[in-house]
C-alpha cells in the first residue's frame, strides 16, 4: 500500500521561504529522530525556516545526531513549543500516522488551519493531512526521507543527514534483523555508506553505550519477569515501577528488551509491559504472518506495524497481562 503525493509535497516546498515545524511520535525513537532531522537540514537547504518538535525526550544514545540539540521538547518547553506551532505556516509530521500519537502536541497542531504533510511507514494513516508519502513496504520512514531527497534534491544530501537517515533504519530494523528488510534498504545502506557514513561508528554509539543499570534491568527482565507461555508460542516481560526504579531507570533503557523473548525457539509472540506513572505501556513484537497491530488495536487501543506495535493500557499490570492472556486465547 502506497499513498504518494511526493511530487506535489516537492511542489510545495519548492515555492517561496516557509515556517515549517516538523513533529515525530513521543518517546522518539532513532527512526522518528533520523527522519525528523533529515527532513529538518533539506527544509533549510531549501531555504525555509524548519524547527523540530518532540513531544517528549529522547534516549542519551540519540544524543549525538547532529542537530539535536536544536530539536524542542514540548514537555520542557511547553510555551515555547505552543509559539513556534503558532507562527508556523506548515506542519511536516513524520513517523506517526495519527496526531494522537504527538500527545499533548495534537491538539496544539490541530489548533492552527495550516498546511500538514504527511511522511510515514505505518498503517492506516490517518485521514487528515493534506498531501501523504505513506509506504508500509519502507523499511523505516527515514527511508523514506531518503527516496524523497534522491528523488528531488541529492545534491542537498550531506553526511549529517546521512547519519541521521541511518540511525533511522539501523534502529527501526533491529540492526537489519526484522521488519521490511529488503535489497530497497540495502541499497539505500549502501548509497549511505558511499556518502561517508561510519556504521560502525553509529552502531557502537546506538548499541554499545549501555549503563550499567541498563544491562543488569536487561538479565532482571529475562531471569526474573518473563513469562513463556509455549502452547500459546508467546512469552511476555513485565516490569513494575518499582522494578524501573531499583534499576534507575532512564529514557530508552528498556528498549529492545522486547525482542529478547522472539529469540526462544518456538515462540512467535513477545509482549513486554511496563508499569509508567499513568498508564502500562506495552511493546509488542511477532514474527512472520502473526499480526500484533490485531492484538494493539483491538485489545489496547494502540498501533504500529504488524510485526512490530505499542499500546497504553489504563489499569492495573494484573488486568493489561489478563487482557493480553485473552487476546492470546481469541488469535
Ligand atoms: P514500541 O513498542 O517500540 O513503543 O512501538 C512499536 C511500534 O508501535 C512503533 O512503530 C510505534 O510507532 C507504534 N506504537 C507504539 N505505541 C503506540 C501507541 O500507543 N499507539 C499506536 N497507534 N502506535 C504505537
Ligand atoms: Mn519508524
Amino acid at each position: 500500500m502506497e499513498s504518494t503525493n511526493k511530487k506535489e509535497i516537492f511542489d510545495a516546498l519548492s515555492g517561496s521561504p516557509r515556517n515549517v515545524v516538523v513533529v515525530s511520535h513521543t518517546s522518539p525513537d532513532g527512526d522518528a529522530l533520523g527522519s525528523a532531522l533529515a527532513m529538518q537540514s533539506l527544509l533549510i537547504g531549501l531555504g525555509h525556516c524548519a524547527t523540530v518538535i518532540l513531544p517528549d525526550s529522547f534516549p542519551d544514545y540519540y544524543a549525538w545526531l547532529p542537530g539535536i540539540d536544536e530539536a524542542i521538547i514540548a514537555e520542557e518547553y511547553p510555551e515555547k513549543v505552543k509559539t513556534v506551532i503558532d507562527a508556523a505556516d506548515l506542519q511536516i509530521i513524520v513517523d506517526m500516522n495519527a496526531l494522537k500519537r504527538a500527545q499533548q502536541l495534537e491538539s496544539l497542531l490541530k489548533a492552527v488551519d495550516v498546511q500538514r504533510i504527511l511522511i510515514d511507514h505505518h498503517i492506516f494513516p490517518e485521514d487528515i493531512f493534506d498531501l501523504t508519502f505513506s509506504d508500509i513496504t519502507a523499511s523505516s520512514t527515514s527511508e523514506l526521507v531518503y527516496e524523497f531527497i534522491d528523488e528531488f534534491r541529492p545534491d542537498l544530501m550531506n553526511l549529517s543527514m546521512a547519519e541521521c537517515i541511518y540511525t533511522g533504519i539501523v534502529t527501526d530494523t533491529g540492526n537489519f534483523f526484522h521488519g521490511n528488510l529488503t535489497a530497497r534498504t540495502f541499497n539505500i545502506t549502501a548509497k549511505l555508506i558511499e556518502k561517508g557514513v561510519d556504521v560502525i561508528r553509529i552502531n557502537q554509539l546506538v548499541y554499545n553505550t549501555f549503563s550499567e543499570n541498563r544491562l543488569r534491568l536487561l538479565g532482571y527482565s529475562i531471569s526474573e519477569r518473563m513469562r513463556v507461555l509455549p502452547d500459546k508460542k508467546s512469552a511476555y516481560i513485565f516490569l513494575t515501577a518499582d522494578d524501573l526504579k531499583r534499576f534507575g531507570h532512564t529514557e530508552g533503557d528498556t528498549e529492545g528488551i522486547v525482542n529478547y523473548g522472539l529469540s526462544l525457539k518456538g515462540i512467535h509472540i513477545s509482549v513486554l509491559f511496563l508499569e509508567k506513572p499513568e498508564f502500562i505501556k506495552l511493546s509488542l513484537r511477532s514474527e512472520g504472518d502473526i499480526n500484533v497491530n490485531l492484538i494493539a488495536s483491538k485489545y489496547f487501543n494502540g498501533g504500529g506495524h504488524k510485526n512490530a506495535s505499542g499500546a497504553h493500557f489504563y489499569g492495573s499490570m494484573e488486568e493489561a497481562i489478563n487482557v493480553l492472556l485473552k487476546a492470546l486465547d481469541e488469535l
